[in-house]
């Protein structure tokens, strides 16, 4: 990535703070991060604020982030999701170089430290089940009790432990703990447990272990092994703090992270998290994990976002301490702002209405003239054919206009974009008394869009040739739920809350002609209607099909405001 971006002076946020302070007073010669996923899930717009500040604060300061997979749970794991995210994070423009690493590479440490931990009667293996060691944990008010299990002698623990690596005893009938304080007011030191049995293969270890480190436990070994110098996570790991600093410092480990918490990405409109997002892929609400109304990487790109978007919007709502939420406009506006700019314009018609133009000779095709961008003068022109029959949207006409209408209606003069004055003159029905055809005269010597005379003619609408459009296919996406939060009710489950209409098929859009062969990826502005790309899967050369990526107006903003 271009460290440019990061040059537009704003204040340093307060992990940028305290990172700029260790460099002053040389605590360390460089920051060290790490961007540290589960592989249990495609990556949300939520890991994008936490990848941006991770990888961000490396390209800042010229260091390196770490690209980790905390992948100790190999019962929720997979290689797709290994993929998948390393994908994502390069398509937001980041780079971890040689700095790859798995939690699982560190199985073996990881061991040997819970030996050390036992040795030095840190650690201990207890045989409650679950539920016993819930009941025994005590709660806020009230502190805990001891395991019958904790004054085991150092021994036995030792050699439970490796029966416990050697697979002598099943699945959550043992699991080893650390030994810290019952009674701490701290529920995580009550003596957590930090390895369990779990006889499943490992997608990278396959069956070498049957015991697995938990995460508190493995996190900030894993920090420390890799010379983590800034171990930054979401607020819910603050009163984790301690557990990550008490296995440092009893292993007297040769450096100790510093972890600093920060709010996660609260986003309206949407659910954040993985357990929801992979229902709604598992259960068919979506079509899958990069469904372009998934708030996933993956859905994002494939709706048409841009990885500058992405990373603007992660820069907008900046970093700090207090859980708050951002209204999902936000992040349509980062795409808005990226793309007006540097998006084409091109013109398509949605809902396509004949215009049949009585006057023009029937196989005249002139070429007028569009500008690629308004404001743009070196995105260059394009010559469009003009022709007697041509597409024009449906709700650019009405049989009985109100008077601020300034589109087409009987007798009324409308500006084709780029091309003549045209005045309506009849109109075709069906039987059942749908319009099928308006019938327009041209005045010739409006050619490109003004007239001579000076008269005024307020509406311009866009239009495209009949015969000599693409005929595309056009998803109207919009955001996937209609309800603010969708799981502020606990009584109620979020599924009720997606919006019917977050995904509207348009089988026969009329595009112009110079779209039919429209790069996979790309994105263009539907001249009056929005933004749109065309789907990296479902676009094909001929039959281009296109999502929207967002309208050009918020209109959430609008209905809320209605109320
Ligand atoms: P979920 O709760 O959705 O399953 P997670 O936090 O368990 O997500 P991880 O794969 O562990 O998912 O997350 C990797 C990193 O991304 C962590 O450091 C986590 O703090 C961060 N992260 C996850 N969600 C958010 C969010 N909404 N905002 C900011 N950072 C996030
Ligand atoms: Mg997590």
């Amino acid at each position: 990535m271009e460290p440019k971006e990061k040059l537009e002076e704003k204040p340093l946020d307060f992990i940028r703070q305290i990172i700029a302070e260790d460099l002053e007073t040389g605590k360390h010669a460089t920051p060290v991060t790490r961007f540290p996923p589960e592989p249990n899930g495609f990556l949300h717009i939520g890991h994008a604020k936490s990848i941006c500040l991770n990888f961000g604060i490396a390209v800042e300061n010229n260091a390196i982030c770490h690209m980790r997979f905390d992948d100790t749970n190999p019962s929720k794991e997979e290689t797709k999701y290994v993929e998948s995210i390393q994908q994502d994070v390069k398509w937001l423009g980041f780079d971890w170089g040689n700095h790859l690493y798995f939690a699982s590479d560190y199985f073996e440490k990881l061991y040997e430290y819970a030996v050390q931990l036992i040795k030095t009667g840190k650690a201990y293996v207890c045989d409650l089940t679950g539920d016993e060691i819930r009941q025994y944990r005590g709660t806020l008010t009230e502190p805990g009790k001891e395991s019958p299990y904790r004054n085991r002698s150092i021994e036995e623990n030792l050699e439970l432990f490796e029966g416990m690596k050697a697979g002598e005893y099943p699945d959550g009938s043992r699991v080893l703990r650390a030994k810290i304080d019952m009674a701490s007011p701290n529920l995580n030191m009550r003596d957590p447990v930090i390895y369990r049995i779990l006889k499943t293969d490992h997608h990278r270890t396959g069956d070498t272990w049957c015991i697995y480190p938990m995460y508190d436990y493995t996190h900030c070994l894993s920090d420390m092994i890799e010379g983590i110098t800034h171990s930054l996570c979401t607020l819910e790991f603050e009163d984790h703090r301690p557990l990550y600093d008490w296995v440092l410092d009893t292993l007297e480990t040769p450096c100790h992270p510093r972890q600093i918490e920060f709010a996660r990405l609260n986003l309206t409109y949407t659910v954040m998290s993985k357990r929801k997002l992979l229902q709604l892929v598992n259960e068919n609400y979506v079509e899958g994990w990069d469904d372009p109304r998934m708030l996933t990487i993956s859905g994002l790109r494939r709706r048409g976002y841009t990885p500058e978007s992405i990373r603007n919007f992660c820069s907008t709502i900046g970093v700090g301490k207090k859980s708050s939420w951002i209204d999902m406009g936000v992040l349509e506006k980062s795409i808005r702002d990226d793309l007006d700019p540097k998006a084409e314009r091109v013109m398509c018609v949605l809902d396509p209405l004949k215009v049949i133009i009585d006057n023009y000779p029937e196989d005249l095709v002139e070429m007028v003239t569009a500008k690629n961008h308004p404001k743009n003068p070196e995105m260059g022109t394009r010559e469009l054919p003009f022709t007697r029959e041509l597409y024009i949207e449906r709700s650019d006409f009405m049989e009985e206009p109100p008077r601020k209408f300034h589109r087409l209606g009987p007798g009324r003069e409308v500006r084709l974009r780029y091309g003549y004055l045209i005045t309506c003159v009849s109109y075709d029905k069906d039987e059942e008394g749908n319009i099928t055809a308006i019938h327009c005269t041209y005045d010739p010597e409006t050619k490109g869009g003004s007239a001579p005379d000076g008269r005024k003619v307020k509406g311009t609408i866009h239009w495209v040739s009949a015969d000599k459009s693409v005929d595309c296919q056009v998803r109207l996406y919009d955001r996937l739920f209609n309800h603010e939060n969708p799981d502020a009710d606990k009584e109620v489950s979020f599924l009720e809350h997606l919006n019917p209409d977050s995904k509207v098929v348009i089988e026969h859009a009329k595009a112009e002609a110079s779209l039919a062969e429209i790069a996979p990826g790309r994105q263009v502005q539907f001249e009056r209607t929005g933004y749109f790309s065309a789907d990296p899967i479902d676009s094909q050369p001929g039959k281009p099909a296109f999502n929207r990526i967002v309208t050009l107006r918020d209109s959430w903003a609008k209905a809320q405001q209605k109320g």
